[in-house]
């Protein structure tokens, strides 16, 4: 059926450890190519290559062991990806980044197909801080590298921004009222066909994820719009592989799609324990050319990240047949950092 038989993953995280287990599952065999000496999916693969995501050598040896390529965070340079193009299949396609790791480039290109994001505007120097105020109290995040609220800073006055070194480039974003968060999983396969999993609510703390859970608490209409949306972008980037789309709604029911992640994403995990089909092994299926399979949710559920020190208070714990624990296995747990996750299944 297939005639890929060995997995390509850059990234060694927690959704590298879960692709692993996901492909192994599926007779896979997988390696792991990651900056990190301390990578935890090194744990899960069935080889691993530590070097720099710039080291050409490294980089063209890695391809030539692979049958494809994937990647479980987006911000690879966009020429390493096409490099490994020129070798093997990489899927999500590379151009796909080169949109989405940009948050200008990703407003814009969500826009221009009729589907709204919150009101933004770039603030590429100085000079475009004038005339912002409707926009305000805003957010300014950085264009490119923010995750789990990472370069993002609170404009509540033009005087905040005096706070900030604006050379590098920003978006400011209106800060909306947010009735509530949805993620839509998708999994865009190889002829084009694409299978959704339903929506899943979220709630941030700090802007880090802290919970997920399905079913989500939402009204038909807009269950129905955010998938609709999710398919729309996936068929126009062209997509290969699992994608999330993460959706505001605000207190007028109005949703705005926050972003798109162009890979397995956190608000998914439930997906492991309540689904006939995660969203890993759906992704190792497509980007794998293996046999589609519907997803059907088998129970409701609700996820819980473990945020640093957190992770003691659940290593040694029992937990009950409802429960699923995930131990990252990271060396250590600096505060902020995602260290596991529990799902519990409502039966
Ligand atoms: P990251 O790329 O770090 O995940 P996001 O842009 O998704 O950053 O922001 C993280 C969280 O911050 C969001 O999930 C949401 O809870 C909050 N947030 C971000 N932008 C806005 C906004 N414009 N209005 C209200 N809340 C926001
Ligand atoms: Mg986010």
């Amino acid at each position: 059926m297939s005639n890929h038989n060995v997995l390509g993953i850059i990234g060694g995280g927690q959704l590298g450890s879960m692709l692993c287990q996901a492909a192994k599952k599926l007779g896979i065999k997988t390696i792991i190519y990651c900056n990190d000496q301390n990578s935890p999916a090194q744990n899960y693969s069935d080889s691993f290559i530590c070097a720099e995501y710039t080291d050409e050598k490294k980089i063209i040896g890695f391809a030539n062991q692979v049958d494809v390529v994937t990647f479980e965070f987006e911000n690879i340079p966009v020429q390493t990806l096409k490099k490994i193009q020129l070798i093997k299949p990489v899927y999500p396609e590379p151009n796909i980044n080169f949109i989405i790791q940009h948050r200008s480039r990703e407003k814009n290109f969500i826009n221009q197909l009729g589907i709204k994001t919150v009101d933004y505007k770039n603030i590429f120097s100085n000079r475009d801080i004038e005339n912002v105020e409707e926009l305000l109290p805003g957010i300014l995040k950085t264009t490119t590298l923010g995750y789990d609220g990472k370069g993002q800073y609170i404009i509540s006055s033009l005087k905040d921004f005096e706070k900030i070194d604006l050379k590098s480039e920003f978006i400011l974003e209106k800060k909306i009222n947010l009735k509530k968060e949805i993620s839509i999983i998708l999994t865009r396969y190889q002829d084009g066909s694409s299978i959704v999993y339903e929506p899943i609510e979220n709630i941030h703390k700090d802007q880090i994820l802290d919970t997920s859970k399905i079913p989500s608490n939402i009204d038909d209409k807009t269950a129905n719009l955010s998938k609709d949306n999710s398919i729309k972008l996936a068929n126009e980037l062209g997509y290969i592989g699992t994608m999330c789309v993460e959706y505001f709604i605000d207190e007028n029911n109005q949703l705005f799609v926050n972003e798109i992640a162009p890979r397995v994403h956190n608000s998914g995990h439930l997906t492991i324990n309540a689904y006939n089909i995660s969203q890993f092994e759906s992704h190792v299926r497509s980007v794998c050319n293996l046999e589609k399979i519907e997803p059907i949710m088998e129970s409701d559920a609700v996820m819980k990240n473990i945020i640093g020190e957190d992770i003691y208070n659940y290593k040694n714990k029992e937990f009950k047949n409802n429960e699923y624990f995930f131990d990252y296995l990271k060396k250590e747990a600096k505060p902020k950092r995602k260290m596991g996750h529990l799902t519990t299944l409502k039966i």
